[in-house]
This record gives structure tokens, sequence and C-alpha cells, in this order.
């Protein structure tokens, strides 16, 4: 298999002005897996030129909500139709099992365009009780304008369908800028639009590195930035984007705390954590990253999950019987592998894992899952956002220090607590400062609900109705009838 992706901009499928492109591979063998354009200086002025052209053209900016309604359903049944070929692609150039790619990626792409269907017609403004005599105030939601929407390497297609429905339902255009390891499968979505019937220039694609997305944050003529990746690169987008005051949502870093109370029960805490910390090798923003035992469960639940987190299947995505895939790159493997090193140097004790697959293994990316005991506050990898197989666990003897120590950290995206006890489940919730929290359950995303994070975990909401509210300006109109 060798996949080819072209640029798309203002409708025409095109290779880069310069003719530069880059390789994306197989995290699984290493192998090159496809070959895309890399979008220059010269591409992005004119994927932002046909953006801006197609959001005052009538074909997109005169049709009616109804017609928008069902280019964004046509999608999700484009999805669903193309379902097989999108997971294999997913799995392929991400690494993600192949039942992760289906029921998490595709199923959840699909699902987002199917939900935001629903918005368009309903994208309502309000009549405003103004106290001038003789006047009417109503607001209307108009799009925000031409969207540049970048996104990370563990999800790629759901992320891309996490911004590119929301901002397609208000009426927005969109250039869509994938991550350079795991672009391929965001090229196929922009083809499905494409196919679905959006007017020309109305989902324009940029493949490239960071510097296409950096090109696109600077590029005066968009006006909104849509980002998940990094907080460091979430913070440059901030510090870039002062100049003409981009509207900038960023769904940024994690490091969730993950508490197990002393009455939970451990053999459902176990299993909801070793999901809720290793889908997708634990490349995952919310992946519960850093655990807080009662220390009198805390002997009896590291062993527990050392045992079963060994016992998960490590193997390319595509095998059937595989539970855990690859990191995606060798780069990211070294990262995690140097962090494992710094708990060892730290003091922690290392229960299992701690090292690359070997074997057959050997020409990928594999990591086996790591469980870390005796873990303190201050060490890196209680701290740092590992995005991968690790699992520190530390011990509480005060209940009443959880909260604090949970909310020491830069981070604040999700949380979860796993107790019997309501009012250990509410007092908490109520408690610990992240954008979602899980009680009993792995941090799961749902269309319909919220999803973003406090502090250093970026700026705004996706999903629900909250991603309309940053797709879209607020007017007033004013009418004087005296
Ligand atoms: P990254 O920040 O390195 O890259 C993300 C995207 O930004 C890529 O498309 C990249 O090409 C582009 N980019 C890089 N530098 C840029 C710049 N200066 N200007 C504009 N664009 C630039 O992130 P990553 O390594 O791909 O993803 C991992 C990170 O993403 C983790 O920190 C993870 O927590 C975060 N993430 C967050 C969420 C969430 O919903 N909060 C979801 C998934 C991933």
């Amino acid at each position: 298999m060798h996949v080819r992706g072209r640029l798309l901009v203002g409708g025409e499928w095109t290779a880069a002005a310069d003719g530069a492109e880059f390789t994306t591979r197989d995290p699984a063998t290493g192998a090159v897996l496809g070959t895309c354009a890399q979008a220059g200086p010269a591409d992005t002025d004119a994927a932002v030129d046909a953006a801006r052209r197609a959001l005052v053209d009538p074909a997109w900016a005169g049709l009616p909500a109804a017609e928008r309604a069902r280019l964004l359903w046509r999608v999700a049944e484009l999805i669903e139709r193309d379902a097989a070929r999108l997971a294999e692609l997913e799995t392929r150039d991400q690494g993600q099992p192949l039942d992760v790619a289906r029921a998490v990626s595709v199923q959840g792409a699909a699902e987002h365009f199917r939900y935001y269907a629903g918005w368009v017609t309903k994208i309502e403004g309000a009549v405003s009780p103004v106290s001038f005599p003789d006047t009417l105030h109503y607001t209307r939601r108009e799009p925000v304008g031409v969207c540049a929407l970048i996104t990370p390497w563990n999800f790629p297609l759901m992320i891309a369908a996490w911004k590119m429905a929301p901002a397609l339902a208000c009426g927005n255009t969109v250039i869509v800028k994938p991550a350079e390891q795991t672009p391929l499968t965001t090229v196929h979505l922009v083809r499905l639009c494409e196919e679905a019937g959006f007017p020309p220039g109305v989902v324009n694609l940029l493949t490239g590195g960071p510097e296409t997305g950096r090109a696109l944050v600077a590029h005066p003529r968009v006006d909104k930035v849509s980002f998940t990746g990094s907080t460091e690169v979430g913070q440059e987008i901030v510090r870039a984007s002062a100049n003409d005051l981009k509207r900038v949502t960023l769904e940024l870093g994690g490091k969730a705390p993950s508490i197990v109370a002393r009455d939970a029960d451990i053999d459902a805490a176990v299993q909801g954590n070793v999901r809720g910390a290793l889908l997708n090798s634990g490349q995952v923003c919310a992946a519960y990253s850093r655990f807080y035992v009662d220390s009198r469960r805390a002997d009896e639940f590291t062993e527990k999950l050392a045992a079963a987190v060994a016992a998960l299947r490590l193997g390319p995505g595509l095998s059937p019987d595989t539970q855990l895939g690859p990191l995606v790159s060798d780069d990211h493997l070294h990262r995690v592998d140097s962090l494992v090193r710094q708990g060892v140097a730290d003091g922690a004790e290392l229960v299992t894992g701690g090292a690359r697959a070997d074997g057959e293994l050997a020409d990928g990316h594999f990591y086996r899952p790591t469980v870390f005991s005796g873990v303190r506050d201050g060490m890196a990898v209680a701290r740092q956002e590992v995005f991968g197989p690790v699992l520190p666990v530390l011990a509480y003897e005060d209940e009443d220090d959880l909260a604090a120590r949970a909310n020491d950290t830069r981070y604040g995206l999700a949380a979860a607590v796993w107790t019997r006890d309501l009012s250990t489940a509410h007092r908490l919730a109520a408690g610990i400062r992240a954008g979602a929290v899980f009680v009993n359950m792995p941090a799961i995303p749902d269309p319909a609900a919220p999803w973003g994070g406090f502090g250093a975990s970026g700026w705004g909401r996706e999903m629900g109705s909250h991603a309309l509210d940053v797709f879209t300006e607020t007017k007033g109109v004013w009418i004087h009838h005296g």
C-alpha cells in the first residue's frame, strides 16, 4: 500500500506550488505508507484566498440552513460507507488497534457530523429587551469566517471531525491542517466532503508540518484558529495570533488524576483505569496518568493493575488479537522512554514494563505498558504529560488533601474518581479543577458533552452547543421603528 495525498485548494486537488512532499510511515513496521504534498507559503495564500471567496459566495453563504444540514448528514453517511477503509487507514497511519479505529475514530467522526447536522437548523438569535422606545433589538449568530483547523496525530480523523463539523454547521469556511505524522484519514475525509457536495473553497486541505501550521496562524486573513495539540505549540499560537487578535480555541495537554477511594471496588477500578489509561497506548490527552490510591488499598490496586497491563497483547493494530498498538513514532517512543528512565532515577519503583518491546516487534515503535509504585508528587513522571503507556501510583493517607494534590498541576483537562460513596464523588467532582470529571468510568467524549480544559489544558470548549459559541460571532441589530 502506498497512498498519495494532494492539497485541496478552492476545489482543485494540486501538488504543492514548489513540488515539496513528505512521507508518512506505518508505526507498526516503520515502513513508508504514503506521500503527501507539503504546503508552502504560496499554497497557504491560495487556500486562504479560496476560503475567503467561498465565505461570501452565495453557493455557500446563501445556502438555506436545511441544505447545509443535509451536507453534514451526507458526510456522516459517506464516513459510514467507507468505514472499513477509513479504519484500516487510521490503524496503518496512526497505529491504534483496528477495533479502536472502528469504534472510536470512524464512528466518532460520523457521529460528530450527524450531531452537528442536527444543530444547523437550530442556531438561533434572540430578541433582547432593550429599553429604548420604539426599538427592536435582535441578535444574529454569524460565522466567524475563515477557520484554520490544526490537528494532532493521536486521533486524526476524529479530531478533524470535532472541528470540521461544528465549523461547517455554523457556515464558516475551513482550511484543515492534519499532523504530519498521520495525514491520511484527513485527506480521505476531505474527499468525502467534496463528494457530499460542499461548494469549492468551503473545505480546503493543507498537508504539511509545523511550518504549514505557523503560516496559517500568522496569516492576516485567517479569522480563527482551532488547535488541538501540545501546550507549548498552543502558547506559540496565542503569541502569533495576538497581532490581529484572531479567535483561538485550544485543546491542549493533560495529566489526568485518577483517585481510587478506600471504598472503591478495586477490580472494577483496575479494569476501568486500564481502559482510561491505555486507550491508544496512552496517547490520549485525557488519559488517566497519575493514580492516587488510598494507602490501605494501594498494594492490592498496584498488584492487580500491573497484572492486568502485563497481560495485554501488544502488536500491530491490524492483528485481530492486538489490544495495545505501537506508539506513533520512534521520536515519541524515545520521549516516553526517557520519562520512564527519569522515574527510575527519581526513585519510583518499576513494577512492570519499562522497556521497548523486542523480538518480532522490534521494528515497530512498541513500548511495554509500565506501572510505577511509590511515586511522589514532585517526580517528573507524576507531573509531566507522558502521552504513553505509563501508570504511576501514588498512595494517599488523607482524603482532605486529595483535591489539592490533584489540582497541583498546570493542566486541568480530565479527572476520575472511583468510589461507591456519593458524597466522596460529589465533593471531589466539585473540588477538582478539570474540564471533565468521570466517576467510576473511563474518560469518553460524546458529541453532546463539552470537552476542553482548565489552565494549561486550553481555551474554550468543543462539542455540544459550546462549539457553536466558538465558531460564531454574535451580532446585535438595532431597528428604530418610531
Ligand atoms: P503538536 O503540538 O506537536 O502538533 C499538533 C499540530 O500542530 C500538528 O498538526 C503540527 O504540525 C502543528 N504545529 C506544530 N507546531 C506548530 C506551530 N508552531 N504553529 C502551528 N501549528 C503547529 O502536538 P502533537 O504532538 O501532534 O499531539 C500531542 C499533544 O496533543 C499532546 O500534548 C496532547 O495532550 C494534545 N492533545 C490534546 C487533546 C485535547 O482534546 N485536549 C486531544 C488530543 C491531543
